[in-house]
């Protein structure tokens, strides 16, 4: 075992030495409190190491244990409605033996040792397998049947594959090689878990909400990002997403947001109930709870934990999103460690390996052909709230997060004061999605879909450029046509893309509602321009008393919606072509 002693101690910085043999990324237990740190700068025998835990108090000449093992998380059942810290140690399990604050040099097991798990074998004695495939399965929760599968970089000939109770380090099935498989395995946090190959990401990772879905989508196995200034929308987004996007498993980290707020999100999650099953929400989410009151350095960690975590489910076969809140507070830890080492620092003190980092995290998620079977396809979508300080966009964090997501939600202070939610930016939002998933909205929703969402577009920002005008003359002086334009693009705002996280009927829209709600606001504006051309006036066609049917379209419950949107859109067009004087 390779021991050290600590010569320097510098916030949750460390360096020991007496350390020649270690690597980098072994983990550390150091001093007398056996407080949990990673090495990440070796030279000689002088190893540097960040601490996952409060450092002070700790001495020079204390010592140092190396583990000779890197960050390695337990894998197996029981996760799933787990809260973990960002080096996968339960809370509830720390509350209990040791009250509101958790002392340091803790250790708790990431999974129950004693639950039993039923295991239902699917492979047999004499079979060959490899990485990936399925040894057979367990119940999880109600909603999750979890595939235990050979661990990447195994394999061999089955001699027995057992049924019955067991607890999840016991041996499910071995080879004729002596090679053992449990119900749980151990994988290092920082390393990909291997996938046979990503695909294209041409689904849509349906998120219910209308801003987001139609006007600047994501596909599943995507990364998108959510920067907004304090009290925009970033944790209400990130909840709203968990609890409604179209995703098996939920693994949602919050990194280092203010420390009350992530007591809402552990108090309020686990009395949330998953509208799609009628069971808690929890029985297919899992918790990674780091509060900026917690060690920076730990908070670097929880962002692999949590992908980590989602990779293993994904290797199921299941759909994982992934909300990390937010990431910004991961790219500080990465600035003070960084610091800390006197590295050379880039923009604003960020690291130079900033934008690398964020990449190599990015490529983490995706859509695959999962080990085992080429049928069996999982992927991960990540959505990551950024918090640029002042709200300003032009900071590194957003900038390089920016550069590699390939969906840019940006929440908009001025919206959010006037009550606008989401506050999301129709105007700065962007996605290099749309045109791969175009074809999916087009077979499964309607083929129409696409003109209609460009339409709608056309009108806002057509809005945007008439604003400038009625800035300076008035809307009064503006013609007939274009007023009408600026009265359907408010309807486009308050009626269509206004949506109220916490109602009951209109916290989640269906892709098909979408699209139909839209078809009646832009059929409006369609007709109105015919209508205006042929004579009507403006304010002829606005007496007809249409707008408060369309204010009310979000409150049509999803059973209805397809009939009743239907009719409205006959009746209006009907309605207001008689205006019109032959
Ligand atoms: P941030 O995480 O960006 O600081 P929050 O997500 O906490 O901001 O949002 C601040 C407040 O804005 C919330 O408490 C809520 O009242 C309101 N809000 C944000 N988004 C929505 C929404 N989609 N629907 C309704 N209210 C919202």
């Amino acid at each position: 075992m390779i021991e050290g002693q600590i010569t320097k101690v510098s916030g949750p910085v460390v360096e020991a030495l007496g350390m020649a043999g270690a690597r980098m990324y072994d983990v550390a237990f150091i001093g007398r409190l056996k407080l949990i740190g990673e090495i990440i700068r070796l030279e000689g025998d002088r190893a540097i190491i960040q601490v996952y835990e409060d450092t002070s108090g700790l001495e020079v000449d204390e010592n140092v244990v190396c583990t000779g093992q890197p960050l390695l998380l337990e894998l197996g059942p029981g996760m799933l409605s787990a809260i973990y810290d960002g080096v996968q140690r339960r809370l509830p399990d720390l509350a209990d033996k040791y009250g509101d604050y958790i002392t340091r040099g803790t250790v708790s097991e990431p999974l129950d040792r004693e639950r039993e798990w039923e295991f239902v074998p699917e492979a047999k004695p004499g079979q060959t397998v490899g990485q990936g495939d399925v040894l057979g399965f367990v119940q999880e929760t109600e909603v999750i049947k979890h595939l235990i599968m050979v661990p990447p970089g195994m394999g061999g000939v089955l001699a027995e594959v057992k049924s019955g109770s067991f607890k999840v380090s016991d041996t499910v099935a071995f080879t004729e090689d002596g090679a053992e498989f449990a119900l749980s395995h151990k994988w290092p946090a920082r390393v990909a878990r291997p996938v046979v190959s990503k695909m294209d990401p041409n689904l849509p990772f349906i998120t219910g909400t209308r801003i987001l879905d139609t006007f600047f989508p994501v596909a599943q196995g995507g990364y998108s990002i959510i920067p907004g200034g304090f009290g925009t929308g970033k944790t209400v987004t990130e909840q709203t997403l968990a609890k409604w996007a179209q995703a098996d498993v939920v693994i949602y980290v919050g990194c280092g947001e203010r420390g009350n707020e992530m007591t809402d999100v552990l108090t309020d999650f686990p009395e949330l109930e998953d509208v799609r099953s009628g069971y808690p929400l929890m029985k297919r989410t899992i918790l990674v709870a780091n509060t900026s009151n917690m060690p920076v350095a730990a908070r670097e960690a929880s962002i692999y934990t949590g992908i980590t975590m989602a990779e293993y489910y994904r290797d199921m076969g299941y759909d994982v999103a992934m909300m990390a809140d937010s990431t910004s507070r991961w790219g500080e830890a990465l600035r003070e460690v960084s610091g800390r080492l006197e590295e050379m620092p880039g923009e604003e003190g960020y690291p130079a390996y900033l934008a690398t980092r964020l990449a190599d995290f990015y490529e983490r998620c995706g859509r695959a052909v999962c080990l085992g079977s080429d049928e069996r396809v999982g992927s991960i979508t990540v959505v990551g709230a950024v918090s640029p300080p002042g709200g300003d966009f032009s900071e590194p964090m957003t900038q390089n997060s920016l550069r590699i997501s390939g969906a840019f939600w940006a929440l908009d202070t001025s919206l959010a004061h006037r009550r606008h939610f989401p506050a999301i930016s129709w105007m700065k939002s962007y996605s290099l999605y749309l045109d791969q998933v175009e074809e999916w909205y087009s077979d499964k929703v309607n083929p129409e879909w696409k003109s209609m969402r460009d339409k709608a577009m056309m009108i806002l920002q057509k809005e945007d450029e008439l604003q400038e005008i009625v800035q300076l003359v008035g809307p009064d002086a503006l013609p007939e046509f274009a007023r009408a334009t600026l009265e359907v693009a408010r309807m486009l705002r308050e009626d269509y893309l206004q949506q109220f996280a916490f109602s009951d009927v209109d916290a989640y829209c269906d892709p098909t509602k979408q699209y139909l709600m839209l078809k009646v606001i832009v059929t409006y504006y369609d007709t109105m321009q015919e209508i205006l051309v042929k004579g009507v006036t403006l304010k002829e066609a606005l007496d007809v008393p249409f707008r408060p049917r369309i204010a009310r379209m979000k409150e049509i419950p999803l059973e209805e919606a397809a009939e009743q949107l239907e009719t409205l859109e006959a009746e209006m067009q009907s309605e207001l072509r008689k205006l019109i004087r032959y």
